[in-house]
């Protein structure tokens, strides 16, 4: 069976000070048999792994595929590993969009979490425009191809499905638009691959998400910045 899986991305949000929100999480999901994420702003990392953590894993957003080198600005993902993380984002569509990533580089970004020994949560999408023209699927399938490096398994890599048109718009896919790509990315990835489901998620939605034969978790934006909002989907998870 793919693991339970609830992933937060804080993106660009964020102080030492909020890390009492991640303290709060680990203490109201002890008990709950799934796996709970939060994938932190590089520059949260090591505090919160300072913090007395029990169950909540950290991971970072984004690495450099070089270890280390001339590239200002930048994180890899040996420093994120060092820092404390377990797991990082590749893919995400604000990186594609602002950093002009594309399948390529996002493929050897996730090469390069798997070199320093991080599990990557690698994120695929179509946009808005792709999907009224029928080629979701298409667009899908060949993001993965592109992007996902031979080698693979169900323990380096998760693979979340985030509709570019749902991110932080409040817009929700269906349940049937989720089942029919999650359908056939189970048919892509193999029965043991976490497949997680992005974009709008709140407690309100999650459990008609997890009820879904191949959503087995979420990776959630705006709704994991608070453990109010984040626990019960979290709940959610773990009960379905
Ligand atoms: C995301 O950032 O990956 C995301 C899904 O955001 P939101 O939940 O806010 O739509």
């Amino acid at each position: 069976m793919p693991k339970k899986i609830a992933a937060g991305n804080w993106k660009m949000n964020g102080l030492v000070s909020d890390l009492t929100e991640v303290l709060e999480i680990d203490g109201a999901i002890d008990g709950l048999d799934c796996t709970t994420i939060i994938c932190l702003p590089a520059t949260l990392i090591y505090a919160a792994d300072g913090d007395p953590r029990k169950r909540v894993e950290i991971g970072g957003q984004h690495c450099h595929p070089s270890p280390s080198g001339a590239h200002t600005g930048d994180v890899s993902a040996e420093m994120l590993a060092e820092a404390g993380a377990a797991y990082v984002i590749t893919g995400h569509s604000e990186r594609r969009a602002d950093h002009r990533e594309t399948d390529a580089d996002i493929r050897a970004q996730t090469e390069a979490a798997w070199r320093a020994g991080l599990t990557a949560i690698l994120c695929i999408g179509e946009t808005l425009e792709q999907r009224e023209a029928g080629r979701t699927l298409d667009v899908l399938g060949a993001q993965l191809n592109g992007s996902l490096p031979e080698g693979a398994t169900p323990e380096n890599a998760i693979v979340a499905y985030e509709p570019v048109w749902a991110i932080g718009t409040g817009k929700v896919a269906s349940p049937d638009q989720v089942a029919e790509v999650h359908d056939a990315l189970r048919a892509q990835v193999g029965p043991e691959m976490s497949l997680l489901y992005g974009g709008s998620v709140r407690a309100n939605n999650a459990a008609e998400l997890f009820a879904l034969a191949n959503v087995d978790g979420a990776l959630v934006g705006g709704a994991s910045l608070k453990a109010a909002d984040f626990v019960p989907i979290v709940e959610a998870l773990a009960r379905s």
